[in-house]
Formats: structure tokens, C-alpha cells, sequence
């Protein structure tokens, strides 16, 4: 290996630093927007729940006009009931006056069960309120606290970035075109060190996918500055040295 090789090795290693400052910070910015959606879930429940209450509440006033309705019927059968003429008459009027307090029963019981629900409902309300408050607050902190931490890791990406730069001056522009390809396939990784399976036995394997590699491979890189690609995966092979 020479000069290109070594460079290559040393851009790697910036490459890597990179790539894990720019996860750190998109990584912290996740953590914003992880507590943005949850708080919107909180205010969507909310909408959901309110919604219900103002058509259960629609659904009581509706009821309760039907029960007046049925109330002023019941006077009219009550008074009937007096005014009847004959023991037919009023056993029929009787039946009728039973079957709408029945009726009437229900409904009332109807308003009752919408009025738990509105209970239950806003109870519930309440508590998302509170919900979203704290949400609210906590977002607050993290978002001062993103800010900063975001600051602290996009001038360490800036540093690396001029790290990166220099490094890649030293690099031929076609072979860094290769290594940037390669890094964009294999998460950062373009280059992999030459495996020995074994101390004793000549036997060579790509580090990044394992594939037996022909010691011929081995012999070019030892005595060359060759960019030489692994067949099977297209990483740019290196030896082992101090460096990686
Ligand atoms: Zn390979």
C-alpha cells in the first residue's frame, strides 16, 4: 500500500467520526419531533372527545323535546282518562297512557346514559388537558435543549467537515468518487480490511462481506498502491495497519 491507500484509510476514519456526529444530531432532532407527534395526538384525542360531547348534547336536546311532546300527550290521556264513557273506552285509553310512560321511561333513561357519557367524556377531557400542558412544557425544554445540543453538534460536524476536506485532497478525484459511492451504499463503509482466516494458513476473506479473496489480491496490495474492489461486494480492500 502507498500513499493513496494509506489516504484512503485516514479518510475512512474521518468518514466514520463524520457520520456519527451527523446521527447524533439528526438523532437529537428526532427526539423534538418524537414529543411534537405525541402532542398532537394528545390535541387530536381532545378535538375527538369534544366532538362527541357537542353531538351527545345535540342528541339530549333532540330528546328532550320529543319527551315534551310526549308529556303533553300523557296530560291529554290523563284527562281523556277521566272523561271516558265507557269501561272500554277506558281500558283502551289506559293501555295507551301505560305504553307512552313506558316509552317516556326509556327516553328519560336515554338522556340520563348521554349525560354519564358527557360526564365521563369531559372527566376525560380534563385529564387530557393536563396532558397536553405538560406535554406543552416539556417541549418547551427539550426544544431549548435540542437547540443547544444541535448547535454543539453542527460545529463538530463543521470541524470534521474540514477534517474530511483535507483528507480528501490527498485522494485522486476519480478514487474519491469510488470511496463516496461505495460510502453511500454501505452506510459510510467503503473500505474493508483483508481478513487472514488463520495465522497459520495463507487464506485471505473480505472484511466487509467475507468472500475468500485470491492471495494474488493480497500480493498486489502489500507491494502497490492499487485500488483494488472486492469482486463480490465493490468495497476498496486495504490491509491491516496501525491506522485502522
Ligand atoms: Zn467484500
Amino acid at each position: 500500500m502507498g500513499p493513496v491507500l494509506h489516504g484512503l484509510i485516514k479518510l475512512q476514519s474521518v468518514e466514520n467520526r463524520l457520520r456519527a456526529a451527523k446521527s447524533k444530531l439528526a438523532r437529537c432532532r428526532r427526539t423534538v419531533i418524537f414529543q411534537e407527534n405525541q402532542l398532537r395526538t394528545l390535541q387530536n384525542g381532545l378535538e375527538a372527545k369534544n366532538e362527541e360531547i357537542k353531538l351527545a348534547r345535540i342528541q339530549i336536546d333532540r330528546l328532550e323535546l320529543e319527551l315534551k311532546d310526549r308529556d303533553q300527550h300523557i296530560a291529554k290521556l290523563r284527562s281523556a282518562l277521566n272523561m271516558a264513557k265507557t269501561n272500554k273506552e277506558y281500558a283502551a285509553i289506559l293501555t295507551e297512557l301505560n305504553t307512552s310512560k313506558a316509552d317516556n321511561a326509556k327516553l328519560e333513561n336515554q338522556v340520563l346514559d348521554l349525560m354519564k357519557n358527557i360526564e365521563a367524556d369531559e372527566a376525560g377531557c380534563g385529564q387530557i388537558q393536563q396532558q397536553i400542558e405538560e406535554q406543552k412544557s416539556e417541549l418547551g425544554r427539550l426544544r431549548k435543549d435540542t437547540e443547544v445540543k444541535a448547535a454543539g453538534y453542527e460545529a463538530e460536524i463543521e470541524q470534521i467537515q474540514l477534517e474530511w476536506d483535507l483528507a480528501a485532497k490527498t485522494i485522486p478525484p476519480d478514487t474519491l468518487e469510488v470511496f463516496k459511492r461505495v460510502a453511500e451504499t454501505y452506510d459510510g463503509e467503503a473500505l474493508a480490511v483483508v481478513d487472514k482466516e488463520n495465522e497459520k494458513i495463507e487464506i485471505f476473506s473480505c472484511g466487509g462481506c467475507f468472500m475468500r479473496l485470491p492471495a494474488e489480491t493480497v500480493n498486489q496490495l502489500m507491494t502497490k498502491d492499487d485500488i483494488i474492489r472486492c469482486s463480490n461486494c465493490t468495497r476498496i480492500l486495504v490491509l491491516k495497519t496501525g491506522e485502522s
